[in-house]
């Protein structure tokens, strides 16, 4: 992973096709990293302003070159879920895009997920005030 500072992150959904979500067209990593960039404000380390992140191999975490960790997760409704981030961010665009009126059972029937499951997500996705997924900024270190 290269300087995150480089990426139009501030674009990112809007070039989001909502298709390419659920075909999974598009990199997990890629979207871990847009939460990652949200989360350090500016893509600065928090604890040592370094702007160098690498993904910790087999883990949803990264670490500055001085080995500081950041959770992109951490704090937001993506935690600890083992629903792909792509089926988050299509559920996020979908609820907003129809005024708030998606459920759970269109969620179901778009990217085939068990009831429950896609219950759970809106419930979820019910949970942020705005719809606004970098409304949590908060730093954690697991
Ligand atoms: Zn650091």
């Amino acid at each position: 992973m290269g300087d995150i500072k480089d990426k139009d992150i501030d674009s990112f959904l809007d070039n989001i096709k909502l298709d390419d979500l659920v075909l999974g067209n598009v990199n997990e990593d890629e979207l871990l990293e847009y939460l990652l960039y949200i989360k350090l404000n500016n893509g600065q380390c928090f604890e040592c302003e370094e702007k160098k992140f690498y993904k910790i191999k087999n883990s949803k975490k990264y670490e500055c070159v001085n080995l500081h960790i950041v959770s992109p997760t951490s704090g937001t409704i993506f935690h600890k879920s083992s629903t792909p981030l792509s089926y988050w961010f299509y559920a996020i665009c979908k609820y907003k895009e129809t005024d708030h009126k998606y459920t759970a059972t269109d969620l179901q029937k778009d990217i085939g997920v068990t009831y429950k499951t896609a219950w759970r997500m809106i419930s979820k996705i019910k949970e942020l005030d705005n719809v606004d997924i970098s409304k949590s900024k908060k730093y954690v270190v697991e």
